[in-house]
């Protein structure tokens, strides 16, 4: 690819220059190009497009519906995973389909490969893509009338300029980045790889404030050197559900790969808690809810074992290597070694790679509008890691939203903003945005009041219009998804328009062998369907029960037939929900917290980050509380609880 896309671009004036190409900027610059902006990607080196610099999977709970949503917006990240994964399971399948997390685990050589793709093929005659360092940005002053100054290009480190209308930054963990291992600290942004100081230089310059943040990787393991056999094999769905909306199945779905747990022993917390003084030390705080091994031994003293999922990362093919989830470290090579072969199936293991920390300079996003827009220079936006969030899946939300919002603003048009009622990314972004981050930002299903409603399997229904209407979807390229949306969508209504016209008595839904209320009221189809919830076909049977009796039902595929039993299912719940949150918006957000409250007792009911948050804030008051970093959706409603028993 090296050379293939190198241009000198210095005579063009373009849109939109996306800064970095990893997850975040590869979705920037897909949404600008879908906007119809004219788009210059430039990243250090195009041979790490698409790179996961950390663990080799994308999805899960709460990041799978992120994954979901950036598809329904067009994105990259779910075909991509479609075409690399080797292990697919959608987790929590037990609990509701609110918080079930489709996850992939992918062959890093494909998903590269199949990111670079999508960047140099699919994104269209508006695209350019330069190997080259951004230095800095160049800023029109501010009118005489006043304002903020205006961006009107990047200047690269070898000192040519490239005129732009906007620019997204999407830097990662590269602004001022220090990589840690033992008594080692060298500048870096991943390993192997320059950090980027002058664009931190050009932020202070700007008077926009930084902070530190500081994540970590686990060492990578010699898979032929482990022994298998006494590990527990972690098998995927079969068949697996692919993340895309585009695709009925995904490429490798015939040769799915297992995971294996294994578990830490007394001897690795030992080893560990020995060598705690050779730690190196570092600046900013570390992901919560993504910690190193060292931090789990010193907070969880009780825990006798943490799980250690070993995860392949990629087919005999393209790798041996073995990523250890759970045992992130920055301790000395010889430590790690240590700690890696007390657990039980690794005592022979041989490491490829060490692991190491990474401290990093990040915007702090209070500073940025709903849109990604930087508030204090024009034509800035940010998104990803650079804004204190961690994870793939938010860097490529924030991604689409920021590129798209770039391509609108350059072309004089309306913002693209998503409520918190209506996607996770919006969550997402206004949690950055009004709440701050002081420790890197993960999603979880719970910071969403209406995670009934934001679900992953609804993605595409809740946003791809919404994307259409606001020109982030482009009518002629993405028309084949906006159809099948539409179609589904139609389907989803006539059939429940159908079941809604049915009314029968309770005595005749009984013959259906259904424990209908016997209280003489009748009852919809619609009502019973929600009532038989999605368990293991009784959607199906109940359907295919009131076809055989002669009621004019549509017929439907079984995946739009899962599809209504779901939004069956969840209907009067998010009725309730409804409710609730105008009670909580009506008179819930002046209501006084009891001051006497004893957050530390709430085990159960609030997490460990929201008791600890609000122990120290003391909010006096349920909307003070909503405003703290951390305190989530679900945990609102707890303290709504108690707020109105203490009333
Ligand atoms: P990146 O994917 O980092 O991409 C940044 C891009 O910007 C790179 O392509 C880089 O070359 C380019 N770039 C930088 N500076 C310049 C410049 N001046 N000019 C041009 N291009 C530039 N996530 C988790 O969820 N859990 C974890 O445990 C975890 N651990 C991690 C550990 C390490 C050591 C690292 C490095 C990352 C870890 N991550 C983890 C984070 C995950 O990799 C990121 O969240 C994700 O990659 C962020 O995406 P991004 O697009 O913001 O940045």
């Amino acid at each position: 690819m090296r050379g293939r896309r190198a241009l000198c671009t210095a005579a063009k004036r373009f849109d939109v220059v996306v800064v970095g190409g990893g997850h975040a900027g590869c979705e920037a610059a897909a949404a600008a190009c879908r906007v119809g902006a004219r788009t210059l990607l430039i990243t250090q080196r195009l041979d790490t497009i698409g790179v996961m610099s950390c663990n080799p999977s994308i999805g899960g709970v709460g990041k799978g519906t992120l994954v979901r949503e950036v598809d329904a917006l067009g994105g990259l990240m779910g075909r991509v995973a479609d075409e690399a994964g080797i292990q697919f399971r959608v987790l929590n399948r037990s609990k509701g389909e609110a918080v079930w997390g489709p996850r992939c685990q992918a062959d890093r050589v494909l998903y590269q490969r199949a990111m670079r793709a999508f960047v140099t093929r699919e994104l269209g005659p508006r695209f350019d893509l330069l190997e080259a360092s951004v230095g800095d940005l160049e800023l029109e002053p501010a009118t005489s009338l006043g304002g903020p100054p205006r961006l009107s290009g990047v200047r690269l480190a070898d000192g040519r300029l490239v005129s732009a209308a906007s620019v997204v930054i999407t830097t990662g963990t590269f602004l001022r980045g220090r990589l840690l291992l033992g008594d080692s600290a060298t500048d870096g942004g991943r390993l192997g790889e320059r950090p980027s100081g002058a664009i931190a230089r050009t932020f202070e310059r700007l008077g926009v404030q930084l902070a530190r943040l500081k994540t970590g990787t686990p060492p990578r393991l010699d898979g032929r050197t482990i022994d298998w056999s006494r590990l527990a094999p972690q098998h995927g769905d079969s068949p697996p559900e692919p993340f895309s909306f585009l695709n009925a199945s995904v490429r490798n779905a015939d040769s799915q790969l297992s995971c294996h747990m294994a578990f830490t022993t007394d001897e690795t917390h030992r080893i560990v808690r020995d060598a705690q003084h050779l730690a190196p030390p570092y600046e900013g705080a570390e992901p919560r809810y993504c910690p190193s091994i060292d931090s789990k031994v010193r907070r969880f003293p009780d825990k006798q074992r943490h799980q250690v999922w070993l995860e392949p990362e990629g087919y005999a093919a393209h790798t041996s290597v073995v990523y250890p989830n759970g045992i992130s470290t920055a301790l000395p090579l010889a430590v790690q070694t240590a700690l890696v072969r007390s657990i039980g199936g690794l005592e022979r293991c041989e490491l490829v790679q060490p692991g190491y920390a990474v401290e990093y300079d990040f915007v702090l996003p209070t500073q940025l509008e709903h849109t990604l827009h930087l508030r204090s220079a024009r034509g800035i936006f940010l998104a990803g890691q650079i804004n204190g969030t961690t994870g793939y899946e938010e860097a490529a939300a924030q991604g689409v939203l920021a590129g798209a919002n770039a391509a609108l603003w350059s072309a004089g048009r309306s913002p693209f903003v998503l409520g918190r009622e209506e996607a996770l990314v919006g969550v997402l972004v206004d949690d950055l945005v009004t709440k701050g981050v002081t420790e890197p930002y993960r999603m979880f299903t719970s910071r969403a009041e209406s995670r009934l409603s934001v679900r992953a399997d609804n993605a595409d229904l809740r946003l791809t219009e919404r994307a259409l209407a606001a020109g982030v979807l482009d009518a002629a390229g993405d028309a084949a998804r906006v159809a099948a949306v539409r179609a589904r969508a139609r389907a989803l209504r006539e059939a429940e328009a159908a079941l809604r016209a049915i009314s029968c008595s309770p005595d005749h839904w009984a013959t259906y062998g259904l424990a209908v209320s016997r209280n003489g009221v009748p009852r919809t189809g619609w009502d019973v369907l929600s009532s038989v919830g999605t368990a293991a076909g009784g959607a199906a049977a109940l359907l295919t029960r009131m076809r055989e009796a002669g009621f004019a039902l549509p017929e439907l595929s079984p995946p739009i037939e899962r599809q209504l039993a779901i939004v069956a299912r969840y209907d009067p719940y998010i009725r309730r929900q409804h409710v609730h949150s105008a009670d909580l918006l009506a008179r819930g957000n002046r209501l006084p917290l009891p001051v006497d409250l004893d957050y530390g007792s709430l085990h159960g009911e609030l997490s460990n980050e929201e008791r600890e948050r609000l122990a120290k804030a003391r909010p006096s008051t349920i909307g003070a509380a909503a405003c703290l970093e951390g305190v989530t959706a679900t945990g609102l409603a707890v303290l709504l609880r108690h707020a109105k028993r203490a009333e």
